[in-house]
């Protein structure tokens, strides 16, 4: 069966797969990809075997150092990332959920001196039952789900 590429072909990048359709825009957000000016190619609510509707982004010539590309992990933990070389996949990365996150969380606490000074956020990771997000100055502790991401 021949199979239908619903997003162009990227010679060399990278390829973030299996994305909820209603978390797109968020990775792109966790990525900072507003501000990358490589070219990118996305789709969404494309349809999806297992998932019923999924997003994909591919990202010219862009290969993410671990630390980066972990961040995704908090957002959709099951991701596929593959690594592209003339058209072939040449690695699978598996993501990690990151120890720390920095500059990517809005801190819950209104008197936190990070909403009140430029300081730049800076999170420690707990995985407990659920993923929940410290922050390194006030310590408050809250879902991810309750933390705006910036
Ligand atoms: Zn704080």
């Amino acid at each position: 069966m021949e199979k239908k590429l619903q997003v162009a072909a990227l010679r060399n990048g990278t390829v973030i797969d299996h994305i909820p359709s209603d978390k797109l825009f968020q990775v792109f957000t966790i990525l900072h990809l507003q501000h990358c000016e490589n070219t990118i190619t996305f789709g969404n609510n494309l349809e999806s075997k297992t998932m019923g509707k999924k997003g994909i982004i591919k990202i010219s010539e862009k290969f993410f150092a671990d630390e980066e590309i972990n961040k995704i992990s908090l957002i959709v933990p099951n991701a596929k990332i593959n690594i592209i070389k003339e058209y072939e996949v040449v690695e699978k990365r598996s993501l990690q959920l990151p120890k720390t996150i920095k500059d990517i969380a809005v801190c819950p606490n209104p008197v936190c001196i990070t909403n009140h000074q430029p300081i730049m956020t800076k999170f420690n990771v707990l995985a407990e039952d659920k993923i929940k997000l410290k922050c390194h100055y006030c310590e408050k502790e809250a879902k991810l789900e309750e933390v705006k991401i910036k």
